[in-house]
């Protein structure tokens, strides 16, 4: 910003314009002559003064249509004007006012107020420029022109506030590097202009996901951003908000009618464990990105200390979790529940199994906890009892003695508020008589503390019985084991956890807990299953306690549809063993 001011002086008169001239000579303005509006309008455009001096009596256009048009010009709006009237012309000065002028002075000139005048508003505006000035210079030092996101500088000083809040927080600060894949190659192909546009709009996606996530977006150099937040479930919050943002950096961009993709790579550091100083956890987040950038584009990676390998594997099977659905990987099995006074067939119970291509055959025991977390496993549970009652139905239909399905329920699908509605579309869509299907629920489940939700579960639990379905408690025994609960709630059977049945009857202690269960069971009216049954020892202490149903590898390992087809066929309605 220069220091002098400019000042434009618009008036017809040679005299006046000289006088002022001289009155100003001093003050070290640089001075501009006009000699009509017209001319005046126009330098004020060229030569951007920081004040008119405008008199009002011209020929031609006078000053007052002079002051009107420079207020209806953008550009022009905000310059300061002092109009010129004769002395004590009252009506003159009302007009303007109205056609937009700033003050009034009136000639003759009076030299000491000419220079006041001029000075004070001269030096206002010097000052707002000062302002504006250093605002813009405080910007461009912390932020990113292009996107207006914070720059590298804001955003170690941003880091070093959230490191030195997590110490005392005990929270895990994320650092995540990302940077565009093959970005260079959209620079050169289609120009710098189009780049640009596709780093402001990457940014704009980039601050919508970060801030629903709580985080907060950074553009430290070409295309490269850092997402930072804190966490303190690095596993969950990680691999959520790097599979959101892999997910949307890849939504397709129209820029210049070029419908561009263009995925991204990410690398992550977390403090405290790799590195506890800001400069750190970038370079660290850095050299991950540049593994994720080797390893094939768009994923990411870790800097190897973060995370051992159990999180690892975990973020893995979160990736391909997603995907499990669509990509028809789930399977049911079935294991056979039989009668254990008559060696029948009664039942059977509906297993999940995902069969990966890549990581094999994941257990449910690995997947289901994640899917919970995820809130997966409710699209999950539905496939499961959708696909479990069509079966049952098909075989039923095959002409085979019809058989209970029974199917696990997670707490997470019970707490949902569609899940009598989902049961009801189930047995619909299958066509399977609601008094072939049981539903396995967790002791947890039935732990309600709150008086409004327990009487929601019994409600619940009273409807799913009135239309004909039967409630088993699981691997009970595993959890609180409370006998109040169990009476309160309108349940059929307790299934005794494969704990308790795996030692007996040596265990003394085993075979005692596995005696009371049945023993409680029976006088609650509630009938008995066993699961994991695997010796005949087992199976004969079981009977002895008059214990209903036996599940187990002892009959049969869990099948796939095809092998317990061939299996209804081979056993009929004859005992097994
Ligand atoms: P669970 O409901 O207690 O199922 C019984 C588990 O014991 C099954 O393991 C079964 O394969 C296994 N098992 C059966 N008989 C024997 C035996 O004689 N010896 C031994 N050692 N094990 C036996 P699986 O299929 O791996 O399922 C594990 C758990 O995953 C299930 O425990 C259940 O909690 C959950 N799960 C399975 N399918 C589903 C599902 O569709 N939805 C939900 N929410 N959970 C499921
Ligand atoms: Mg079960
Ligand atoms: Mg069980």
């Amino acid at each position: 910003m220069s220091e002098q001011s400019t000042i434009l002086i618009v008036d017809d008169e040679l005299v006046s314009r000289y006088t002022v001239e001289v009155l100003l000579s001093t003050e070290g303005y640089k001075l501009e002559f006009a000699k009509n509006g017209e001319e005046g309008l126009k330098k004020a455009v060229e030569s951007s003064p920081d004040l008119m001096l405008l008199d009002v009596m011209m020929p031609g256009m006078d000053g007052f249509e002079v002051c009107q048009r420079l207020r209806s010009n953008p550009r022009l709006a905000e310059l300061p004007v002092v109009m010129v009237t004769a002395l004590d012309d009252r009506e003159s000065r009302l007009r303007g006012i109205e056609s937009g002028a700033d003050d009034f002075m009136s000639k003759p000139y009076d030299r000491a107020e000419l220079r006041a005048r001029i000075r004070t508003i001269t030096r206002l505006n010097r000052y707002r420029r000062l302002v504006e000035t250093e605002e813009k210079l405080a910007y461009l030092a912390n932020y990113d022109t292009l996107t207006g996101l914070p720059n590298r500088s804001l955003l170690l000083e941003r880091l070093t506030q959230t490191l030195s809040s997590a110490k005392r927080t005990k929270q895990n600060v994320v650092v995540l590097a990302l940077d565009l894949d093959s970005f260079q190659i959209i620079n050169d192909s289609l120009g710098r202009e189009t780049g640009d546009n596709m780093l402001k709009i990457i940014g704009q996606r980039l601050t919508k996901i970060v801030e629903r996530l709580g985080a907060t977006v950074s553009r430290i150099g070409g295309d490269e951003f850092i997402v930072m937040f804190e966490t303190d479930n690095i596993v969950k919050d990680v691999s959520e908000m790097a599979q959101c943002l892999l997910d949307n950096i890849s939504r397709q961009i129209t820029l210049n009618s070029h419908e561009i993709v263009v995925t991204s790579s990410m690398g992550i550091s977390v403090y405290p464990a790799d590195g506890t100083d800001g400069k750190v956890l970038l370079k660290n987040a850095d050299t991950a990105l540049s593994r994720a950038k080797t390893s094939g584009k768009n994923t990411y990676q870790f800097f190897t200390t973060t995370m051992n390998e159990v999180a690892l594997k975990r973020l893995i099977l979160e990736n391909q979790l997603r995907k499990v659905l669509s990509q028809n990987e789930l399977q049911v099995y079935y294991q056979p529940q039989v009668e254990s006074d008559t060696g029948k067939i009664i039942g059977m119970e509906a297993l999940i199994r995902w069969q990966h291509p890549e990581l094999g055959l994941v257990s449910p025991t690995t997947f289901i906890p994640v899917a919970e977390e995820m809130g997966l496993i409710i699209p999950i549970g539905e496939w499961v009892l959708r696909t479990a009652c069509k079966q049952n139905k098909i075989w039923q239909q095959a002409g085979f003695p019809p058989l209970r399905i029974s199917v696990n329920m997670s707490s997470k699908q019970f707490q949902s508020p569609n899940l009598l509605q989902t049961i009801k579309d189930a047995l619909t869509y299958s066509e399977l008589d609601p008094t072939y299907l049981e539903l396995e629920l967790t002791e947890s489940i039935l732990m309600a503390e709150e008086g409004d939700e327990i009487n929601n579960i019994i409600s619940l639990l009273t409807e799913l019985r009135s239309i004909g379905i039967k409630i088993a408690i699981d691997d009970f025994g595993t959890g609180y084991s409370s006998l109040s609960y169990l009476k309160r709630f309108p349940v059929n059977s307790l299934k005794i956890d494969r704990s308790f049945v795996k030692d007996i009857p040596a265990d003394n202690d085993d075979a005692a807990i596995t005696k009371a269960i049945v023993a409680l069971a029976h006088s609650l009216r509630l009938y008995v299953i066993a699961e994991g049954v695997e010796t005949q020892e087992q199976l004969e202490f079981l009977q002895s306690q008059k214990c209903e149903i036996i599940q187990g590898y002892y009959f049969s390992t869990p099948l796939c549809t095809k092998d317990m087809t061939k299996m209804l066929e081979d056993v009929g309605d004859k005992i097994l063993r």
